[in-house]
C-alpha cells in the first residue's frame, strides 16, 4: 500500500485583470500504487487544473501559490520555489508521470506516424539502438490491442478509440508509474467507452500503474475508481470508496451530481436533490461553504464558515456542517 503521490493543501490560483481565481483552492488527497484516485465535478471545479498542477503545465496566467506535491517522497514543488523543478530531475519526473488527454484527434501530431508518436518520450528519456525502439513499438502496440502494421500509417487512419490505444501505448512507452488520464474517454462514442476503460483497468494490473482521473462522468468514475473525490469550486467536498459514496452520499452536492446523472424513477423523486442555480463565480466565490447559494439545507452558519474535510466514518471524508455534530442529520 504504498502511497506514490501525497498531494497537501494545493493551492493553484489565477492572476486575470479581473481578479484571483483559485481554481485549486487547498485541496489534499494520496494516491496508491496500483489504485485510481477518481476526481470528479462540474467544469469550472478545478479538477483539471489539479491535474496539470501535478504535470507541472499550469497554464499563464496561473501559478502554484501553496502547498506540496510529493511524487515517491520527494517535494515537486520545494526544488524551486512554488514551480515545478527543472532539468533532469524533471525529464525523469516526465518518464516516471505520463498523461492521457480527453482529445485524441487533437493530442496526436498529424504529421508524425504511429511508431514515431509512440517512440517519442522514449528517444527523449533512453537511449536506445534504432532495432530496440522498432521492438518496443512493436510490444507497445500489442500491448494497446493495436495490430503492430499500424506502425507506418497516420492517426488520420484510425478511429477515435484506436487514436486512444495510440495515445496510452504512447504514455506507457517509459513505464511510468503514475498516469494522469483527464477525460480519457469522453471524446469517444459511448460503444467504445467500455473498451478503453478495460484496457485501462488491464494495463493498471499489469504494470501496477496508479491513475489519477479527472472526469466529470460519474459511471466512469465509479467503476474506475478506488477511492473517488467530488470537487466544487477548487475543493474536495467529498471522498470515500465508490460504493460508499453511491450508496451513502453525504454532502448535499454530491447527492445532487448522484440525482442528477440517474434516470427518471417516479417512486426514487422524493429523495431527488435539485440543483439550484449556476455554479457561481470563482471570483467571487460565496462566504462559508461555496455551495451554500444552491444547497437545499443551507444552514445559517453555512454563509460563515467553511466546512473542514472530516472523516465521519472510516475512509469517507465530507466537508458539510450537516454532520458536524458527528451524526448523520436526516436531510
Ligand atoms: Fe449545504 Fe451548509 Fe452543508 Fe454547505 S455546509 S453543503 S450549505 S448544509
Ligand atoms: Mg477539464
Amino acid at each position: 500500500d504504498e502511497v506514490i503521490l501525497r498531494v497537501q493543501d494545493l493551492q493553484t490560483h489565477f492572476f486575470t485583470r479581473t481578479g484571483v481565481v483559485k481554481a485549486v483552492d487547498g485541496i489534499s488527497f494520496e494516491l496508491k500504487r496500483g489504485e485510481t484516485l477518481g476526481i470528479v465535478g462540474e467544469s469550472g471545479s478545478g479538477k483539471s487544473m489539479t491535474a496539470w498542477s501535478i504535470l507541472g503545465m499550469v497554464p499563464h496566467p496561473g501559478r502554484i501559490v501553496g502547498g506540496s506535491i510529493n511524487y515517491l517522497g520527494e517535494n515537486l514543488l520545494e526544488k524551486s520555489r512554488g514551480e515545478h523543478f527543472s532539468g533532469a530531475e524533471r525529464r525523469n519526473f516526465k518518464a516516471s508521470v505520463q498523461a492521457v488527454f480527453q482529445d485524441p484527434w487533437s493530442s496526436l501530431n498529424p504529421r508524425m506516424r504511429v511508431d514515431q508518436i509512440i517512440a517519442e518520450p522514449l528517444i527523449t528519456h533512453q537511449r536506445l539502438s534504432r532495432s530496440a525502439v522498432r521492438a518496443q513499438v512493436q510490444e507497445l502496440l500489442q500491448v494497446v490491442g493495436l495490430h503492430p502494421f499500424h506502425a507506418e500509417r497516420y492517426p488520420h487512419e484510425f478511429s477515435g478509440g484506436q487514436r486512444q490505444r495510440i495515445a496510452i501505448a504512447r504514455a506507457l512507452s517509459t513505464r511510468p508509474k503514475l498516469i494522469v488520464l483527464d477525460e480519457p474517454v469522453s471524446a469517444l462514442d459511448v460503444s467504445i467507452r467500455a473498451q478503453i476503460l478495460n484496457l485501462l483497468k488491464e494495463l493498471q494490473s499489469t504494470y501496477e500503474l496508479s491513475y489519477l482521473l479527472i472526469a466529470h462522468n460519474l459511471a466512469t468514475v465509479r467503476y474506475m475508481s478506488h477511492t473517488v473525490g467530488v470537487m466544487y469550486l477548487g475543493k474536495i467536498v467529498e471522498e470515500a470508496p465508490p460504493i460508499e459514496l453511491f450508496t451513502n452520499a453525504q454532502h448535499p452536492y454530491t447527492r445532487a451530481l448522484i440525482s442528477a446523472s440517474l434516470p427518471a424513477h417516479p417512486r426514487r423523486q422524493r429523495e431527488e436533490i435539485v440543483l439550484a442555480g449556476e455554479v457561481p463565480s470563482p471570483i467571487n466565490p460565496p462566504a462559508g461553504c461555496t455551495f451554500h447559494p444552491r444547497c437545499p439545507f443551507v444552514m445559517e452558519r453555512c454563509s460563515a464558515d467553511v466546512p473542514a474535510l472530516v472523516e465521519y466514518t472510516p475512509r469517507h471524508f465530507t466537508a458539510c456542517h450537516l454532520y458536524a455534530d458527528g451524526g448523520k442529520n436526516t436531510c
